[in-house]
Parts: structure tokens; sequence; C-alpha cells
């Protein structure tokens, strides 16, 4: 069961409180969308479910698979089904994509079975080869340095091209939409779209309602000051959208429907 459930949350960073008592349930198969002003905690609860050492969780618990991931090391939470698209993906000169991707795939096999020899690397090489064209990802790239010298919109493809060679239960993420054009936006959404399946949850994480025109949530969040303080159907983005952040805020601080 890869349902995930975030239970009263609390995260500080630097003894600072960023995430303030946030609940939400993702039902394995959903795809939900988490949209919010700047500044409000959304990088912050991506980092956090993933492990980033630099947040710490003061209360609550996110339950994955049975177990609360918050007591689990990042790579645990990884080989558990786990999987960030990161909002700022680093560069890691010295490593190109291709050995990044089968080290990343191979950690997994081995997390499953210890036996594991890794990877053929003929088999890994087919894969990778299908699933870059898929992204519309160059061939080249395979053999560059991780995120060196690629554009924001590479960047992007790259996070999308490691999501669909680990396949995961469950996918966060955040701001993929930002930095891309229109059609890039649209190669990097029918990517994670051919990923979707019945088993996978997704969290698109976004400040602008455009990327949820081609992955279509099942449910939207908003979230303000730490919390998730509405939720809706795909047409809550449209009204965002249209309307501001204020203006839900306002809606709720009113005590008036949304
Ligand atoms: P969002 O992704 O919604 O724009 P973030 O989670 O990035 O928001 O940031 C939430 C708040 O936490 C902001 O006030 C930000 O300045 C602060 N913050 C985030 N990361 C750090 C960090 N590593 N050190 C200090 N403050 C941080
Ligand atoms: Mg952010």
């Amino acid at each position: 069961m890869s349902e995930l459930v975030i239970k009263n949350l609390h995260v500080n960073i630097d003894g600072k409180p960023i995430i303030k008592g946030l609940n939400l349930t993702v039902p394995q198969g959903e795809v939900h969308a988490i949209m919010g002003p700047n500044g409000t905690g959304k990088s912050t609860l991506a980092s956090t479910l993933m492990g980033h050492p630099s947040y710490t969780v003061s209360e609550g618990e996110v339950i994955f698979k049975g177990v609360n991931i918050l007591d689990l090391p990042s790579e645990a939470r990884s080989h558990l089904g786990l999987f960030l698209a990161f909002q700022y993906p680093v560069s890691i000169p010295g490593v190109t994509l291709a050995n990044f991707l089968r080290t990343a795939l191979n950690a997994h096999r081995k997390a499953k079975n210890p036996e594991d020899k890794g990877i053929p690397i003929l088999e890994f090489r087919k894969i990778m080869k299908e699933r870059m064209e898929l992204l519309k990802v160059d061939s080249s790239f395979a053999g560059r340095y991780l995120n060196e010298g690629f554009s924001g919109g590479e960047k992007k493809r790259a996070e999308v091209l490691q999501m669909a060679m680990l396949r995961p239960d469950f996918a966060i993420l955040d701001e993929t939409d930002s930095g891309l054009d229109i059609d890039a936006l649209r190669i990097v959404s029918e990517g994670v779209n051919t990923l979707r399946n019945s088993d996978l949850g997704v969290l698109v994480i976004t400040h602008y309602q455009r990327i949820l025109n081609y992955i279509r949530p099942d449910v939207v969040h908003v979230m303000m000051d730490g919390r998730i303080v509405e939720s809706g159907g795909p047409d809550l983005a449209l009204d965002l959208e249209e309307h501001g952040y204020t203006w839900v805020k306002e809606k709720i601080e009113n005590g008036e429907p949304v």
C-alpha cells in the first residue's frame, strides 16, 4: 500500500517554525498538487519528506508503506520507493549522468536483493536510451557531468529521467515547471504522464497552475504559512490563478467557502 499520510507535521529550520501542523493524505495512484505563495514552506515539506538534515521535525509523522519514514535515513526512503525531483538540482562535476543513473539504479536493486550484481551494462544502456528518447533528452547528455552546464530546462528533464529510471512508487515534483518554456513543459509533463499508473502517487508542488493543464491532478491543495488551508478539485487551481493567493486568504479569514 503506497499511500502517503502526513500527520500533524511540524518542521523547524534553525529553530524557526516553517511547517506548522500540516496534514495531508495522498492515496495510492492519485496525483495531488500543492499550490502556494513563495516562502510558504513547499520546498521545506519536500526536503523533509526526503530526509534533508537541515530540517528538524519537532512533531508529527509521515507514514508510507506502513512505516514512519521520518525514522529512516534518506537512502532508505529512496529504496522504499520515494522520489524527489528537486526545485534546484545540484551539479556533480566528475560524475556523468549515465554513471549517476546506473549507480542509483544498482543501489536500489541491491537494497531489494543483497545478492544482486548490478544491472548488466548493455541492458542499462538500452533502458536509458529508451527513457531518454521518451523525455527527448539528447543522447550526448549521458556522457556529460550531472547538471554541469545544463540549462534550467535540461536539469528538470534530467530529474524526470531519474524518475523514469528508478520507477518510484511515490514521486514529489518540486516546481518541476519553473524555468521550463512551453515546449519543455509539455515534454516533461508527457514524460511524467507516461509513468503514471494505478500504483504511482505523485505530489506536484507548484506556484503556477500551468503545469496542471498537462499533469492533471485528482486533488489540489492550497498551502499557506506552513499548513494546508484548503483542498478541492482541479478547478481550485484555476480560481487561484485568476484571483491570487490573497483572495483565498481573505475568504478563509472571513469564514467563507472558497
Ligand atoms: P517555498 O518552497 O514555498 O517557496 P521554502 O520551503 O523554500 O518555501 O521556504 C520556507 C521558509 O523557510 C522561507 O522563509 C525560507 O526563507 C526559509 N528557509 C528555507 N530553507 C532554508 C534554509 N536552508 N535555511 C534557512 N531558512 C530557510
Ligand atoms: Mg520552493
